[in-house]
């Protein structure tokens, strides 16, 4: 992997990122982001992953950029959260027990993306 593919890969990751997160802070259906959030936090850990290998000036091995890029990502799923009664993308700042209440309008967060988190 020569500099300017390295380069190329670093912009992807950015303008893929900021629309990311642009997308979730804008759009205001619960539904449709904990349905396609998975996938979009996954091809962002495959575009993370390429960058922290494609970079020259680390050495890092594939199997150390999986392992950082992969607790990155489990980070972020379980430190976000929409809202079902205001649609807001809630972030938690606590990933050991995620935030049980809405920042933009107080409710009670119930509804959790995956199904193991039944409360
Ligand atoms: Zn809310």
């Amino acid at each position: 992997m020569n500099t300017q593919q390295a380069h190329i890969i670093q912009l992807l990751t950015f303008l893929y990122g900021a629309t990311f997160s642009i997308f979730l802070l804008i759009n205001k259906n619960a539904d449709l982001k904990r349905k396609i959030f998975p996938y979009l936090l996954a091809l962002f850990g495959v575009l993370m992953f390429g960058l922290v290998w494609s970079d020259p000036k680390t050495d890092t091995s594939a199997i150390y950029s999986a392992i950082g890029v992969g607790l990155v990502i489990a980070l972020n799923y379980r430190a976000i959260n929409f809202c079902t009664s205001c649609g807001k993308t809630v972030f938690s700042r606590n990933v050991i027990e995620p935030q049980s209440y809405c920042g933009g309008c107080g409710n009670k967060m119930t509804v959790e993306k995956g199904e193991s988190d039944q409360t």
